[in-house]
């Protein structure tokens, strides 16, 4: 039984699994269900399921009593997304989903207003209210979420960034390494090449061929059942070949995040994703790749990096782990009654 107060959905569409959670008014998890991605069955044949799993949930916390109040569902997705339209873009691990209109496709089986997002940019939101953030007040920051790629989600104003279409903040994108990597976008040297969980894969094959490469770090690499970016974090608390693969990272990221205080002069940029977990492994040399390369975190530069301080760049891990997509999807209608931030602006007035 729950208390009929005006609760949310939130849906965290992956290219593997989704999960469709139920919160209530103080975003406490009521219920969520989690499903397998049936990406070769189509996009509408997912949002069906979705749609399923919404009214299953539905019904058994009407069961016996009035039915809930929904405020409406909000969805995080793989981008880029045209968050103007609410079509997906051209999207690497949902094939055949291109130019599909999820906003629209989901209100349609669903009859509530949706909200939709890109993961990132949820990831970010929850962070910002409801994680690092939460106690702090700023109403700017940027979250780079370090999974399988990098993400992010930049939050200006109290508002999300989108730029022109929804594809803004592809700091994954940024390039750290002139005629570096060739990346899956087509450009050259993108942070993505090296700060995502398959980058580390990446550093770590290029780092047992070098010749004082420690036999552990070499026989990890070669052993036939393949490696892992944990493999190499486990590895790294005692061998020094695994803590330069981690160094190599921190310095990439660092000169990624320098570039994005160069240019926005953020108060607050929080580091998640998977692979957020070895932050102890990577963080020193990411600080020391921002004091190279950014002049503007010189200038701001806190005098201890572990505690947030008035008027200094704070960077740091993100707190609310992996269920920050789910949750800051759930926050999209929310958010959007109380006008915090502009997404999918059409449909706000029919929340209210
Ligand atoms: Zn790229």
């Amino acid at each position: 039984m729950v208390d009929h107060q005006q609760l949310t959905f939130g849906i965290d569409l992956g290219g593997t699994s989704t999960r469709v959670g139920l919160y209530d008014a103080s975003m406490q998890l009521i219920d969520c269900r989690s499903m397998i991605t049936r990406v070769s069955a189509g996009p509408q044949s997912c949002v069906e399921e979705i749609a399923e799993g919404i009214d299953s949930m539905n019904r058994e916390y009407s069961a016996g009593g009035a039915p809930i109040e929904v405020l409406g569902i909000g969805i995080g997705s793989p981008g880029p997304i045209n968050l103007r339209t609410g079509v997906l873009g051209l999207l690497p691990n949902l094939p055949g989903w291109n130019n599909f209109p999820l906003r629209d496709a989901l209100a349609t089986v669903t009859k509530m207003p949706v909200l939709l997002e890109s993961d990132a940019n949820a990831a970010a939101i929850a962070e910002w209210k409801l994680g690092a953030g939460q106690s702090t007040n700023l109403d700017s920051m940027a979250m780079i979420t370090l999974g399988t790629g990098v993400g992010s989600g930049l939050i200006f104003g109290g508002r999300v960034w989108h730029g022109m279409f929804g594809m803004g903040g592809e700091v994954g994108h940024a390039t750290v390494v002139p005629e570096g990597l060739l990346c899956g976008c087509g450009s050259r040297g993108c942070l993505e090449m090296y700060a995502s969980a398959n980058g580390l894969l990446r550093l770590a094959a290029a780092a047992a061929d070098s010749n004082d490469a420690t036999p552990e770090l070499k026989a990890l690499v070669t052993r036939s059942q393949g490696f892992t970016s944990l493999d190499v974090a486990e590895l790294a608390w005692n061998d020094p070949s695994a803590q330069r693969v981690f160094h190599c990272l921190g310095h990439f990221l660092g000169i990624g995040i320098a570039n994005l205080i160069n240019i926005l002069d953020l108060p607050l940029i929080v580091v998640g994703g998977g692979m957020a977990c070895s932050w102890n492994l990577f963080a020193p040399a990411m600080f020391r790749a921002v004091r190279d390369y950014s002049l503007v975190y010189r200038l701001a530069t806190p005098t201890q990096v572990d505690v947030r301080e008035q008027d200094r760049t704070f960077i740091c891990p993100a707190v609310l782990g992996p269920s920050a997509g789910l949750l800051g999807a759930a926050l999209l209608p929310r958010l959007a009654v109380l006008n915090v931030q502009s997404v999918n602006a059409s449909l706000i007035p029919e929340i209210i």
